[in-house]
C-alpha cells in the first residue's frame, strides 16, 4: 500500500491504531480457518471513523475485511485479497439496556459473554449463545446470525435483532429497523445485514430485543446403546409437547475420545449421549424434568443423571464444553462441519456421515445440537498423510450433498466463508447466486468489502 495511503488513515484512527508491522499484521491474519496477509490494520473507535476509511477504501478499490474476535470456523474473516483489516474490537460499549422497552444498544465489539451478564444483571435475558461466547462480539454474532445450544428453543442471533447502523462501501451511513417491537417499514434491511458476513457493509451499531430472565434451569445427561434410542428419546420428548432450551447430542466416538482424553467418567459403552436443559418457571422446570427422567427410563437409557444447582449442572456440562477443546489438541488439524438437516433425519446424518468418514479412512466424532437438526461432524486430520486433505474435501462434498438432499443446508450456524465457498452450488441455485451477486453490486459495486467470499 503506498506510503502517502497509510497517511491519509493514520491521520484518521492516529498512529497507534494503525499498524503495519509483519508482527502486528501476522496477528490479524488469521481466524479459526485459514490464514491471508493484510496490508495494513485499523482498530476502529467510532462509526465516522469507519465512513470516513471506507470512503478512501472505496475510491482507490482497496479491500476492506471488517473483524469481530476472529472466531470465524470457516475463513469468513480471513483477509484473503490483502488490503485493509478492520478491528472493530474497540468499539465496544454497553450504550444501553433499557429494562422498559426491553432491549439493549450495544457497539458491535461488545464480547457476547458481556452482553449476556450485563443484561442478566437486571433480570432480564438475551438467548443467543454461541459456545464461543467468551471470545465472540456481538458484531461479528449478527455479520454471522450465530447460533448456539439455546438456539433450539430461543433461536438464533436474526431473532432478536432489532435495528442496526450500519456504514455502506461508499461511507455513508445506513440505519435499518427501529425500537418498536413490530416494524413492517419497508424491506427488512436489518435481517439482509444479518448473516451477510461482512460483505454488504461495516455493522457499527446494533439494538437487541430481550426478555425475562427464566426464573430457574435443570440439566439432564443420559445414555443410550444406540444412536437410534437416542434420536427416538428426542422425538419422544418433543412430541410430548416439551421443548428444551437445549438438547445435546455426543456420539460414541466423541464420547470415547474425550473419555480417554479427560478421564471424566463418561460412559464410554455408550452409543450416544444426550444433554438437555429446561428452564422457565420453577413448577414447569420440575415437572418437564421429571417427565423427561421418566421418559428416558421407560426407554431403557443406560443412565441419567439430574442436576439441580449450578454447580451441579455445570459439572454435567464439562464433557460438551471441554470435550472440543480436547480434541482441539489430539489432532493436527480439526475442522468442525456445522451442515444441518430436519430433525427427523438425524439418524441418518449420523449414520452416513460414519459412512463416508470410514470410506475415506478418516477420523470423525459427531457432536450436534439435536432437537435443532445442527450437527456438528468434527474431523480430526493430520495433513501430513497422505492425500488426506483431498480424501477430506471429497468427503466434505459428499456430506453437503447428502445434507442438501435430505432438505437441508451447508451451514446452520458458522456461516459460509471461504470453507463452504466451493459448495455453495449445492443448495443455491443460479437464480439464487444472481440475485445475491445484484445484492452485493448495489451496495458494494466496486466489491471492496471482504472480496473472495460467497459472493
Ligand atoms: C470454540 C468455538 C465455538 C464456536 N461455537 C459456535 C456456536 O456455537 N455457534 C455459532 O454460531 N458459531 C460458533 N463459533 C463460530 C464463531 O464464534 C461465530 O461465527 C461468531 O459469531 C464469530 O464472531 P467473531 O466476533 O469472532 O467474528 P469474526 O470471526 O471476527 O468475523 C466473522 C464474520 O463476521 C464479519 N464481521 C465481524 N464483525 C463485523 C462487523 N462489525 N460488521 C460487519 N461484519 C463483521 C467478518 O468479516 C467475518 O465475515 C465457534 C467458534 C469457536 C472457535
Amino acid at each position: 500500500m503506498k506510503r502517502s495511503l497509510i497517511k491519509e488513515f493514520r491521520k484518521i484512527v492516529g498512529e497507534k491504531r494503525c499498524l503495519w508491522t509483519p508482527e502486528d499484521l501476522y496477528a490479524y491474519s488469521h481466524d479459526c480457518y485459514a490464514r491471508g496477509n493484510p496490508e495494513l490494520v485499523l482498530i476502529v473507535k467510532s462509526s465516522e471513523e469507519v465512513s470516513s476509511i471506507l470512503r478512501i477504501a472505496n475510491r482507490e478499490g482497496i479491500p476492506v475485511t471488517p473483524r469481530g474476535a476472529g472466531t470465524s470456523l470457516c475463513g469468513a474473516t480471513t483477509p484473503i485479497r490483502g488490503g485493509i483489516v478492520l478491528a472493530t474490537n474497540q468499539m465496544n460499549r454497553i450504550l444501553e439496556v433499557s429494562q422498559e422497552d426491553r432491549l439493549a444498544v450495544v457497539e458491535p465489539g461488545v464480547v457476547t459473554l458481556r452482553l449476556h451478564q450485563a443484561v442478566e444483571s437486571v433480570g432480564l435475558f438475551y438467548p443467543p449463545d454461541p459456545a464461543s461466547s467468551a471470545m465472540s462480539l456481538i458484531g461479528g454474532n449478527v455479520a454471522t446470525n450465530a447460533g448456539g445450544p439455546r438456539c433450539l428453543k430461543y433461536g438464533v442471533t436474526r431473532d432478536y435483532l432489532m435495528a442496526l447502523e450500519v456504514v455502506l462501501a461508499d461511507g455513508e451511513i445506513l440505519r435499518t429497523g427501529s425500537r418498536a417491537v413490530k416494524d413492517v417499514t419497508g424491506y427488512d434491511l436489518t435481517r439482509l445485514m444479518c448473516g451477510s458476513e461482512g460483505t454488504l457493509g461495516v455493522i457499527t451499531r446494533i439494538t437487541v430485543r430481550l426478555i425475562p430472565k427464566p426464573e430457574c434451569k435443570k440439566t439432564i445427561l443420559t445414555s443410550f446403546r444406540t444412536v437410534e434410542e437416542a434420536s427416538q428419546m428426542v422425538s419422544m420428548i418433543i412430541g410430548a409437547g416439551i421443548l428444551p432450551t437445549t438438547l445435546e447430542f455426543m456420539d460414541h466416538a466423541y464420547i470415547r475420545t474425550v473419555e480417554d482424553l479427560m478421564h471424566l467418567g463418561l460412559p464410554v459403552e455408550a452409543g450416544a449421549m444426550l444433554l438437555i436443559e429446561v428452564d422457565g418457571f420453577r413448577e414447569a422446570v420440575e415437572r418437564q424434568a421429571k417427565m423427561i427422567e421418566s421418559f428416558c427410563r421407560e426407554r431403557g437409557a443406560l443412565g441419567v443423571q439430574v442436576g439441580m444447582t449450578q454447580e451441579e449442572s455445570d459439572q454435567l456440562w464439562a464433557g460438551r464444553r471441554m470435550g472440543t477443546v480436547a480434541l482441539m489438541r489430539s489432532a493436527k488439524l480439526m475442522i468442525s462441519h456445522d451442515a444441518t438437516v430436519p430433525a427427523s433425519k438425524i439418524p441418518d446424518m449420523v449414520a452416513h456421515t460414519h459412512r463416508i468418514a470410514r470410506e475415506a479412512d478418516l477420523k470423525v466424532v459427531i457432536i450436534g445440537h439435536a432437537g435443532d437438526g445442527n450437527m456438528h461432524p468434527i474431523f480430526l486430520l493430520d495433513p501430513s498423510r497422505e492425500g488426506e486433505m483431498d480424501r477430506f474435501r471429497k468427503a466434505s462434498e459428499e456430506l453437503f450433498l447428502f445434507t442438501v438432499r435430505c432438505g437441508g443446508t451447508l451451514s446452520g450456524e458458522h456461516g459460509i466463508g471461504i470453507e463452504k465457498n466451493p459448495f455453495l452450488h449445492l443448495q443455491v441455485d443460479e437464480v439464487g447466486v444472481r440475485t445475491m451477486k445484484a445484492i452485493k453490486a448495489a451496495l458494494d459495486p466496486k466489491g471492496i468489502l471482504n472480496p473472495g467470499k460467497f459472493v
